[in-house]
């Protein structure tokens, strides 16, 4: 659909929305306050009017916003009827990990092909998901239309994988790697570095005191 712009702030919560208004659904939920979704998903109710105004005015005063037409609509704009096919290059600890999650619950995404160097691997099935050798990479993309792939494959491999998935139409890489890549504009790259997650949470817990009445 063509939309406009929205910030990336709201975009990041739009999925946590779906997911929260579809629970809402399921328990025989029509109606929802802002109050109530602020509650619940803990974002106040500001934010969520704001997010929601992006939209247009979807909200009735006195009445709240109607669960199906908000979660339909959410629904949409996430493609969530679409079942996004993915790719994950390199099958090390984190990428087997990741293949054992693969993202099923209320998500529109799951990893569909694996790739790695590994003759050990190479042609076999894990979680549920073929392993292909690297050559077949580009046509495994094409065949499979995967636009989002997720690298957990090591730094000094990243940068490489990253020009190959950009030229063989990818349009959103999940880099686990430490490594900034870099990519032509039209590729996103979402950065999760799990050691940094983890070093910054440790250095507030050690660093940051808390208000002495807390
Ligand atoms: P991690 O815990 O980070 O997944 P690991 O110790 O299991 O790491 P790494 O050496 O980080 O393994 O490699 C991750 C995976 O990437 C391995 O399965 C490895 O065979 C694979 N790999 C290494 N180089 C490449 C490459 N150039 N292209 C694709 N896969 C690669």
């Amino acid at each position: 659909m063509a939309e406009h712009e929205i910030p990336r702030a709201t975009a990041k919560r739009l999925p946590i929305y779906y997911r929260y208004l579809k629970l809402l659904l399921d328990s025989g939920k029509t109606r929802v306050s802002s109050n109530e979704l602020a509650e619940a998903v803990k974002f106040d109710a500001a934010t969520i009017r704001r997010d929601f105004s992006y939209f247009g005015a979807l909200g009735k005063r006195g009445y709240g916003y109607d669960v199906e037409a908000l979660m339909n609509f959410f629904g949409e704009i996430l493609d969530q009827d679409t079942l996004e096919s993915v790719a994950l290059i390199g099958v090390g600890n984190l990428g087997q990990a990741l293949l054992n999650f693969n993202f099923h619950q209320s998500s529109n995404a799951r990893i569909s092909a694996a790739f790695d160097v590994n003759e050990d691997i190479i042609n076999s099935i894990q979680a549920g998901v073929p392993v292909y050798a690297m050559d077949d990479l580009e046509d495994q993309i094409a065949a499979q239309r995967i636009e989002v792939a997720i690298v957990t494959v090591p730094s000094a491999a990243a940068q490489e994988l990253a020009d190959r998935l950009a030229k063989a139409g990818v349009r959103g890489i999940l880099n686990f790697t430490p490594l900034r890549l870099d990519v032509p504009a039209d590729v996103r790259v979402q950065n999760v570095d799990l050691t940094n997650e983890l070093q910054t949470l440790l250095y507030f817990i050690n660093n940051v005191s808390l208000p002495a009445d807390k």
